[in-house]
């Protein structure tokens, strides 16, 4: 992961941002105290993704650093003091990506915000629907400090061939008069497909249009900016919605994935599971449930306390997705048992992967606060398509149980 470079005299400034960002977004850090320090970091440019820089440095006192990183392409935030009004102005007509007032806690976080955005963003695509050539070079020039990839359209029409050949876009910015198809009924078109929590549109407008915003957002935009408008308010806009779909996108997964191994957890399971099974049969294509549990996890968590047994949970979690294709589904059903739907595999093929990754598990060792421990496991496969996936996942059970019974440490089929 590429590093934060952060250039300030300060120790406890320097101390304080590295804190927070290695606290709230664990990003790897890296620091110089002056110019001289800064440039010989800068041979190695390419390591950075962002660097915070103070304006006024003992061997540099006009913003000279932050023109030194600028030429290296590397978005800088300026850190800025409120006591040097007439270098603040300077710093600020330069083409840095933001500022923050190192006398400010909130102006800190909302640097994180945008650290994150410049991490977890990177490369995220967006389209520019604007029959004026003028208007598309304002928004570029508002977000070309950003690392997002800028698609363009100038009318409606290019904008849905854009959208098609580029699926990944995940905000269109649309003006509202265009000729033949207008921006609203474009917004129409985009939304019968894609709901505001998968694609972002931000409405764009002139201020002399009454109404101007309220149709746009009673036809599902997200947002609404009125022209003309200021570079940072399209760059806090575009930031806002891009960070919703993200927050979306957030808590949708977790409510499918299990919080302590962060595999997909028992809705997950017989949702996608329902869906398979019945393209299975459709197709007449073979797939197969096994039911894993582990042997005696009882006797761990009495022997050697909960938070060993939630380390063990852990461990077989990131074996088993280690393991496993991405096409197969593998889910934790609850408690210490875990379920994996193979998808277009034999049960024989299926009984030899179990086996060997029973065999990983008995040779595994868990190591927790100076104990070591190990553990098996037991596991039943049914590759019958029976009524219902439900019935799949019961005869699966079915043969687990018949694995404790034989004596536990097989896979039963
Ligand atoms: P068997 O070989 O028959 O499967 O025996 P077992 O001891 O594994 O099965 P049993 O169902 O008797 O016990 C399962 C235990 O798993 C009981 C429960 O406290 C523990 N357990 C369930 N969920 C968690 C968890 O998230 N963390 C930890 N540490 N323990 C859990
Ligand atoms: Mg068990
Ligand atoms: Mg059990």
């Amino acid at each position: 992961m590429k590093k934060v470079l952060i250039i300030d005299d300060d120790p406890i400034s320097t101390g304080f941002l590295k804190g927070l960002i290695s606290n709230k977004l664990n990003f790897p850090c890296e620091s110089a105290k002056n110019l001289k320090e800064a440039q010989s970091l800068l041979q190695n440019a390419d390591e950075f993704n962002i660097a915070f820089v103070d304006v006024s440095l003992p061997d540099a006192m006009q913003g000279e650093c932050i023109d030194l990183v600028l030429k290296c392409k590397i978005p800088v935030i300026a850190m800025t003091d409120s006591s040097k009004t007439e270098l603040q102005k300077k710093v600020l007509s330069k083409d840095i990506l933001d500022h923050v007032n190192k006398d400010s806690s909130s102006s800190f976080d909302y640097a994180m915000r945008l650290l994150r955005f410049v991490y977890g963003f990177a490369g995220s695509e967006i389209l520019l629907v604007d029959d004026s050539k003028a208007s598309r070079l304002q928004m570029k020039f508002s977000l070309n400090k950003l690392p997002l990839t800028i698609h363009e359209a100038k009318d409606a029409k290019e904008a849905l061939i854009q959208f098609k050949k580029n699926p990944e876009i995940k905000l269109i910015i649309i003006d509202k008069n265009m000729p033949n198809m207008s921006g609203i009924e474009l917004l129409q078109e985009l939304r019968r497909s894609h709901n505001m929590n998968e694609l972002a549109i931000i409405g764009i407008s002139a201020s002399t249009e009454p109404m101007l915003s309220v149709e746009f957002l009673k036809n599902g935009a997200n947002d609404f900016i009125t022209k003309p408008f200021i570079p940072e308010e399209m760059l806090s806009r575009v930031i806002l919605s891009l960070e919703m779909l993200y927050y979306i996108r957030l808590a949708e997964e977790s409510a499918v994935k299990d919080f302590l191994t962060g595999l997909y957890n028992r809705k997950y399971l017989y949702e996608t599971g329902k869906k398979l099974y019945e393209n299975a049969k459709r197709e007449h294509l073979s797939i197969v449930v096994a039911m894993l549990d582990i042997d005696y996890f009882k006797k761990i968590n009495d022997r050697f306390g909960h938070e060993a047994g939630d380390m063990a949970l852990k461990f077989l979690g990131a074996l088993l997705l280690k393991e496993f294709r991405t096409s197969d589904i593998v889910t934790r059903y609850g408690g210490e048992e875990f379920c994996i739907i193979l998808t277009n595999t034999k049960l024989k093929d299926s009984e030899i992967v179990m086996k060997s990754i029973c065999r990983k598990v008995e040779d595994m060792v868990i190591s927790i606060n100076n104990i070591t421990f190990r553990m098996t496991l037991s596991v039943g496969l049914n590759d019958k398509t029976l009524g219902s996936f439900d019935q799949m996942v019961a005869a699966s059970d079915e043969k687990l149980y018949q694995a404790k019974d034989e004596g536990r440490n097989r896979v039963v089929s």
